[in-house]
């Protein structure tokens, strides 16, 4: 019987407990089908609870000092690295990550995400202190915003989690927070490790349940005062709309159809080596992988073949065994939409050079799907132009620069991009050109606590990360005082003209 079993999986004013919707979630470890934790769904009065818990903690929280919330964010990570290996094994199983991954990228990053807030919750400042009229001094206040209502996808929980608690409590807000139904573990082992670290008891609640019942429970509560989402496009649009009719404030982190192009200067073993990895990062299931390389003709039978031969190579096994590359796909559910692309693209005509097929033999208890490279597809297809979240990169040529720039951006989305080339004016006007959040130049995918995350187009807006996400769990406020002494205002005199001056 695992933990979620006997607690429960929603954390509501400081208790971990079971959810009371008699509609029942089961979280399954996607390697090998079997059941890590039971437990009901929230109920709608479960989110009437937590936000009302996070209502209540928000006085004193954003009344602590930046100091206090800085000290106890400091503490939080104290507390993270102490379950740092519990955190690794957790996220490794729900979301079915290699534990090497899980090790080396999402539990020491979360970490450095909270020390980072850590120190930035003491920087919140406004911008501008002046006597612009003459006869006022303004004055600018970040202040938080209340009960913050997030909402995190399945593929990175504990990173997503960070990205949305963080800057929220680290500007004073309180939070009610709903992980992916398949992922909830390392989100409530983060809630236990906040209290522990002595958050106030409502500064982050967490409910578990479905986006349908739960999730639009929550975007739709009168009392949530911003709604963070991260998740598909699809999904974003939809709680946009929901958040409109009480003119909420949105953060939408979406999803990604990230080019990777190669100019023929590029270093073909740095590229090649790096379109394997950025393709196949988190199993592919990562909103920036590469998903579309377009490569100058003279590198272009190179690159395939180096790809090709780079993808043969990974290791596809247990996600407990630190020697795995690969990992399965979140579910068979999600494998069945992944191998839909593929077949589609094969039968229209694309060929499929490595992969295109499901894992086999010791792995097919599991949602595996192994690495897969398309060449031959065309830009207009399914297969270029939609999100497939799997281990599936098509590569494409191109001839001028011009071109290769112009099928990077011909996709809905914008989130992120890479460019490859040893010239740095090549560099630059790719860096100029690619509408997207993020453009790395002979590199793809690395990310750091001090920049931001986000995305152009249907990618969404809003940032993570970096001061930039500190900002915008605040709103404005001008204070805006008189310097006039005295009874006389000469602007009221406009209003109203004093007796006898008319
Ligand atoms: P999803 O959109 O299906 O679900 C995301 C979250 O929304 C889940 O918690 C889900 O339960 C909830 N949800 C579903 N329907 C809802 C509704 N009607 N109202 C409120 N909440 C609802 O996405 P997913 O499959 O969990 O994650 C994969 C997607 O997330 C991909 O598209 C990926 O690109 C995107 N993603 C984006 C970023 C980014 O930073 N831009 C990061 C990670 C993942």
């Amino acid at each position: 019987m695992s933990e979620g079993t006997i607690n429960g999986l929603q954390f509501i004013g400081g208790k971990r407990r079971r959810g009371s919707s008699q509609d029942p979630l089961t979280v399954i470890d996607p390697s090998n089908g079997r059941v890590l934790a039971e437990d009901d769904n929230a109920s709608p009065a479960e989110v009437d609870e937590a936000v009302d818990s996070a209502k209540a903690a928000f006085t004193g929280w954003s009344r602590a000092t930046p100091a206090e919330r800085s000290a106890a964010l400091w503490a939080l990570a104290g507390e993270l690295e102490t379950i740092s290996d519990e955190l690794i094994a957790t996220e490794s199983a729900e979301a079915g990550k290699p534990v090497r991954l899980a090790t080396e990228f999402d539990i020491p990053g979360s970490i450095d995400n909270v020390k980072y807030y850590a120190g930035l919750a003491r920087n919140l400042e406004g911008k501008a202190a002046g006597n612009y009229s003459g006869e006022h001094i303004s004055s600018i206040r970040r202040e938080p915003l209340g009960v913050i209502g997030s909402i995190a996808p399945w593929n990175y929980p504990l990173q997503v989690a960070m990205w949305k608690v963080l800057p929220a409590i680290a500007a004073g807000n309180t939070i009610v927070l709903k992980p992916s139904e398949l992922t909830p573990g390392t989100t409530l082992m983060l809630a236990e490790a906040a209290q522990r670290a002595g958050i106030p008891d409502g500064v982050i609640n967490v409910v578990t349940g479905t986006g349908e019942h739960v999730g639009d429970a929550l975007v739709g509560h009168k009392d949530v005062a911003m709604v963070s989402f991260t998740g598909s496009t699809a999904v974003g649009r939809r709680v946009a709309a929901r958040a409109a009719s009480d003119v909420k404030r949105v953060h939408l982190e979406l999803g990604g159809k990230a080019p990777f192009v190669v100019f023929d200067d590029a270093d073909l073993a740095a590229a090649a080596r790096g379109a394997m990895a950025a393709s196949l990062v988190n199993t592919g299931q990562d909103c920036t992988a590469a998903t579309r390389a377009y490569v100058q003709r003279p590198l272009y039978d190179a690159f395939v073949e180096a790809v090709a031969e780079h993808m043969r190579e990974a290791k596809l096994g247990p996600t407990s065994d630190p020697a795995t590359d690969l990992g399965p796909l979140i579910s068979m559910r999600h494998r069945e939409r992944v191998q839909g692309f593929v077949e589609r693209a094969r039968r229209d005509g694309a060929k499929i050079v490595v992969g295109g097929a499901i894992g086999d033999g010791e792995l097919s208890a599991g949602s595996y799907y192994q690495p897969t490279l398309i060449t031959n597809a065309d830009q207009k297809s399914e297969i270029v132009q939609s999100e497939v979240f799997g281990p599936v990169l098509t590569v494409l040529p191109f001839d001028d620069d011009e071109e290769g720039l112009e099928l990077a951006n011909d996709t809905p989305y914008g989130l992120s991009a890479s460019a490859w080339t040893s010239d740095i004016h090549r560099a630059q006007t790719a860096a100029d050109l690619i509408q997207a959040g993020c453009v790395w130049i002979n590199d793809h995918v690395s990310i750091i606590s001090e920049m931001p995350h986000g995305g152009y187009k249907l990618s969404g807006f809003g940032k993570d990360m970096s001061t930039y996400s500190f900002e915008e769990y605040t709103q404005i406020k001008h204070v805006m005082s008189s310097t006039v002494r005295g009874s006389h205002r000469a602007w009221n005199d406009v209003i109203v003209a004093p007796k006898g001056r008319q």
